[in-house]
């Protein structure tokens, strides 16, 4: 069933996806330079961005993202280069977060942030990105009832899938 307060539930009772745990910063995902400046056109900088080493985890949890690109990841994040991510307060909490959610406007907001918690494998299987605080998937077991509830179709999230491929430098088309 269409829930389309379970958001608001969520960041009612604690961390939510615009959080991170302090400490594990370097395993955000990264923004690319299209994402970044839709949001810098925004007029909205707020200091958002943080230039982040490609350190052994970041790539290690990109490839548990894209299981298939380990040649891309490798060429697109170098070890010893560096992408941007979001910046976080010393709480973990996104810079773009306000006191009503997200500053930034629905279309200009970071892919992955789009599309969270979903996500798409090989042959466009979708897949559910887990954390243990997401109420919305404490609420909703299956992936049919998750897409249900926050009201999210199978070809949005491909399509949204395809674009964040395209902005972070892979080929847009799931093997
Ligand atoms: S950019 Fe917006 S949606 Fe993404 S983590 Fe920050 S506050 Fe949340
Ligand atoms: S997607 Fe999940 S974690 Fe993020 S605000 Fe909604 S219910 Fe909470």
């Amino acid at each position: 069933m269409n829930d389309p307060f379970v958001c608001a539930r969520c960041a009612a009772k604690g961390p939510t996806c615009c959080e991170l745990t302090p400490g594990c910063e370097e395993v955000c995902f990264p923004v690319s330079e299209y994402e970044r400046e839709r949001i810098l056109e925004c007029a909205l900088d707020l200091g958002g961005f943080v230039l982040q080493p490609n350190t052994a985890l970041f790539i290690e949890n990109l490839l548990r993202l894209f299981p298939d690109q380990r040649r891309a990841v490798k060429e697109l994040f170098p070890p010893g280069g560096a992408h941007y991510r979001l910046a976080v307060d010393e709480s973990g909490k996104c810079l773009f977060l306000g006191e009503q959610g997200c500053l930034i406007p629905q279309d200009f907001r970071p892919y992955y942030c789009r599309l969270f918690p979903f996500w798409t494998t090989e042959g466009g299987r979708i897949n559910v990105l887990e954390i243990a605080t997401c109420l919305a998937q404490l609420e909703n077991k299956s992936p049919g009832k998750l897409l249900k509830a926050l009201d999210v179709s199978q070809v949005k999230v491909r399509d949204l899938h395809a674009r964040l491929r395209r902005a972070w430098g892979f080929d847009p088309q799931s093997k």
